[in-house]
């Protein structure tokens, strides 16, 4: 298991904005200012992360939800002496880390202990989420949420970009990646939407199964269109 594991792909986003106001406040972000925002999704391991730095070096600030999500359990931070208190000393590991293979198997098994995590966790991705994109300078911003198919904030996208791969290439990715083993990889699949679902509400499509620079072109493609979108957007 390395560290490099996504945590927002286990942690799954609810539809009650009202008791997960982190996306309430993404969602009064993208409505009360005129920047363009386009949410990126996608499957576990079907590539966002690596989209997602295709814009980045196109110079789009991107918000990744999910080093947002590694960055408020970071050693030493409240967010992690929360979850410790809640779920014991288990799930921290011999360096003072979250152990999210540990996490991973708790909340698989125990939706109430999913949901604590949740309430932990939400308000302050919220928190961070908010800084950055407050921070953030550009003519449209990317934000990546993971499970944004689950989520009512996907309505609040000027745009949806869904990043796209194979099941079979997302197992083989965590079998590699993460080191799971191929039935708990087709597990964290069974638990998010399928392909269908996600790509019922994209606006455009990255198709990564293979061949990193077409993936890298479709984004340079993507970047002018949501130039144009936004320029006419603040028009
Ligand atoms: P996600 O952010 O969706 O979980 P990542 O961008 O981290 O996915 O990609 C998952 C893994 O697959 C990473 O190890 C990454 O380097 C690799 N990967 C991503 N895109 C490709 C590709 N087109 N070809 C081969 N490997 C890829």
């Amino acid at each position: 298991m390395d560290g490099e594991t996504s945590d927002v792909d286990f942690v799954s986003c609810c539809d009650d904005t009202r008791r997960h106001p982190w996306f309430a406040v993404v969602a009064d972000r993208t409505q009360s200012d005129a920047q363009f925002t386009v949410g990126l999704t996608g499957g576990i391991a079907s590539g966002k992360s690596t989209i997602a730095g295709f814009f980045e070096a196109l110079g789009v600030p991107v918000i990744d939800t999910d080093i947002v999500a590694r960055e408020v359990v970071a050693p030493g931070s409240p967010g992690l002496v929360k979850i410790r208190e809640s779920f014991g000393d288990s799930v921290i590991d011999e360096c003072g880390s979250l152990d999210r293979y540990r996490m991973r198997e708790i909340i698989f098994s125990n939706d109430e202990k999913r949901l604590a995590l949740e309430r932990i966790l939400h308000p302050l991705i919220r928190t961070e989420t908010n800084a950055q994109a407050a921070a953030a300078e550009g003519d449209y911003v990317v934000i990546v949420v993971p499970l944004l198919f689950e989520s009512p904030i996907k309505a609040e996208m000027d745009r949806i970009v869904v990043v796209d791969c194979e099941e079979e290439t997302q197992i083989e990715r965590l079998i590699l990646r993460d080191n799971e083993s191929r039935d708990q990889a087709c597990r964290i699949l069974e638990a998010q939407a399928n392909r269908e679902e996600r790509l019922s509400i994209a606006d455009d499509i990255v198709r990564n199964d293979g061949d990193v620079d077409s993936a890298r072109e479709r984004v340079h493609t993507l970047h002018g269109i949501y130039m144009e979108l936004a320029h006419e957007q603040s028009n």
